[in-house]
């Protein structure tokens, strides 16, 4: 018995001329689209006229459903999942899916990427900092243990990015001003990539907290900031 495929599809952030042909392509063609939330995936599949039934996976889904998945790829459906946007799996579900189903058929299962925009690459994109190497740390925690994640994420010698919900963007910036004693660790804040009102914001930490304070904060953001300079 081969299963069906099981295609991790990446969907725009923002831009929905951002998908790409084989995205549309696959969605169209499988049997069943899994969604984080099948409101979100239902206005992108209207948009581009896609006929798919629709069911919900979340980072909350019991082994129920995972075991349901496993049914319908046993009786050789092919599945697409896709995310709210961006890239499944990237701090968004598909990893514990994926690894559920792999204990199940092992190798006999294709999971199959259909790369396409993610927040994270977009804003290594056009950070100009090195990116040859990188480190991406995902969400700081909301409230305990921020101190120690931003510590770790100012000591990495490579350009490293993560991303921030709009409600903490100056306070963040305020935490990671206070580990970099010189204070000349460049950052590009990256407000809705892609959307109406995308927003780059470069300097020095201290200078893009001063820029953002004048502003409205509103929207997505991701963080990237210049690897610890030398003799730090
Ligand atoms: N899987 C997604 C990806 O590949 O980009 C990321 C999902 S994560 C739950 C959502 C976070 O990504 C947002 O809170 C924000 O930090 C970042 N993000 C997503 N879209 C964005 C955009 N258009 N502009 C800036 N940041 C964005």
């Amino acid at each position: 018995m081969i299963p069906g495929n099981l295609y991790i599809i990446a969907t725009p952030i923002g831009n929905l001329g951002d998908i790409t042909f084989r995205a549309i392509e696959t969605l169209k063609s499988v049997d069943l689209v899994l969604c984080e939330d099948t409101r979100v995936a239902k206005r992108l599949l209207d948009h581009f006229k896609i006929e798919r039934t629709t069911e919900s996976y979340h980072q909350h889904s019991s082994l129920k459903k995972t075991g349901h998945i496993a049914d319908l790829l046993r009786e050789g459906k092919n599945l697409a999942l896709v995310s709210d946007a961006g890239t499944p799996g990237i701090s968004d579900p598909g990893n514990k899916l994926i690894e559920s189903l792999i204990s199940i058929f092992g190798n006999d299962l294709k999971v199959v990427p259909v790369p396409g925009p993610s927040a994270v690459a977009a804003a290594l994109s056009i950070c100009g900092f090195p990116s040859d190497r990188f480190v991406f740390v995902g969400f700081p925690p909301a409230k305990n243990k921020r101190k120690k994640f931003f510590e770790g994420a100012m000591g990495y010698s490579f350009t490293t990015v993560f991303y921030e919900s709009t409600h903490r963007i100056i306070r963040t910036l305020e935490e990671i001003g206070s580990f970099e004693p010189d204070k000349l660790r460049r950052v590009v804040v990256c407000r809705e990539l892609t959307k109406q009102f995308e927003t780059i914001y470069r300097g020095t930490v201290a200078e893009a907290a001063n820029i953002l304070k004048k502003g409205i904060i509103k929207g997505e953001f991701v963080f990237v900031i210049e690897g610890r300079l030398t003799g730090n």
